[in-house]
């Protein structure tokens, strides 16, 4: 190659272009790769990591830990449920779930783009989003599970199979619709788990001392719409009928209903009265992720076996 570069360069009019080989080319491009890194692992881990020091309206970079796309996005379009990645349209529940995933379980954040596989880490997940299940199921032992399909996960009544079986869990927005009491969820949830297994879980919660069951007497149900008006009615277990009409639905009328809306002392309860040695508020901002949690509520948390 070096000599074709050399015979080029004395038969043709000086050009800078033509100088440039392949090679040069190569090394500029990863020299520019190299930079472009440095930057950002100075930017992660300088002040411009933490949202407290970045002036509103400006714009923070960040990789999509999933799909590994470069976005960018302020901090305050940067919330829980706007879709902010604008490859696979992660919001930043999913891209948190997947980091907190890599960092209890690996021991550090990592892109899961990028990730060499770990078949040796069992996971499932509780009716996960299909942008964060794909990247999972490809960089681990991993396989999402279903209340209404297969592969099917009744949290509250599971296989033997599922005992001791699994290094994490994933369960994000589903407790609040599993039917009450839920404690039985809870205890599930760790009797799945190997011992130091994890379980990254969100709840939309409040701040108030205790949750509200909507629903503490439900058992034999069924929820019917008449006119636009959904109901559900329901037969106690020792025999007694209830009506209720203000239903509130997640993801559109019909599909899932709410069944109580948590408090954050009652989950810390719920976690270690089902046998979980401690649990953690994981609101942690990782930004190089575009993950951040302005608000003291619905934050992830962390629960170990
Ligand atoms: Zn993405």
């Amino acid at each position: 190659m070096g000599s074709g570069y050399n015979r080029a360069a004395v038969s043709v009019p000086p050009d800078p272009a033509a100088r440039r080989s392949p090679f040069a080319l190569a090394r500029l491009a990863a020299r520019r790769e190299a930079l472009r890194f440095l930057a950002w692992q100075r930017w992660r881990d300088g002040s411009a990591g933490d949202p407290a020091r970045i002036r509103p309206g400006a714009q923070v970079p960040f990789v999509c830990n999933l799909c590994g796309t470069p976005n960018r996005g302020t901090l305050a379009q940067l919330s829980r449920e706007t879709l902010t990645c604008t490859h696979c349209g992660s919001n930043v529940r999913f891209r948190a779930m997947a980091y907190l995933v890599t960092k209890e379980v690996l021991g550090r954040p990592a892109l899961l783009a990028s990730l060499a596989p770990r078949k040796d880490i069992a996971g499932i997940g509780m009716s996960d989003a299909e942008a964060y299940a794909k990247p999972l199921a490809a960089g681990f032992d991993y396989v999402n599970s279903f209340y209404h399909t297969q592969p099917h996960l009744d949290i509250t009544d599971i296989a033997d199979a599922h005992v001791g079986r699994y290094d994490f869990i994933v369960s994000s927005d589903v407790f609040e619709h599993v039917t009450p009491p839920v404690a039985r969820a809870f205890v599930n949830a760790r009797r799945m788990l190997k011992p130091g297994g994890k379980m990254i879980f969100t709840v939309p919660f409040n701040l108030e001392d205790d949750t509200r069951e909507h629903y503490p007497e439900l058992h034999d149900f069924t929820i019917t719409e008449v006119d636009g008006t959904w109901t559900l009615t329901n037969r106690t277990r020792d025999g007694r009928a209830q009506t209720f009409t203000d239903l509130v639905f997640h993801g559109g009328p019909g599909s899932t209903l709410e069944m109580r809306l948590f408090s954050r002392k009652a989950l810390e309860r719920e976690f270690l009265a089902a046998g979980f040695s401690h649990v953690r508020v994981a609101d942690e901002p990782y930004l190089p992720f575009g993950i951040h949690w302005p608000e003291p509520w619905s934050v992830p948390m962390v629960a170990y076996a």
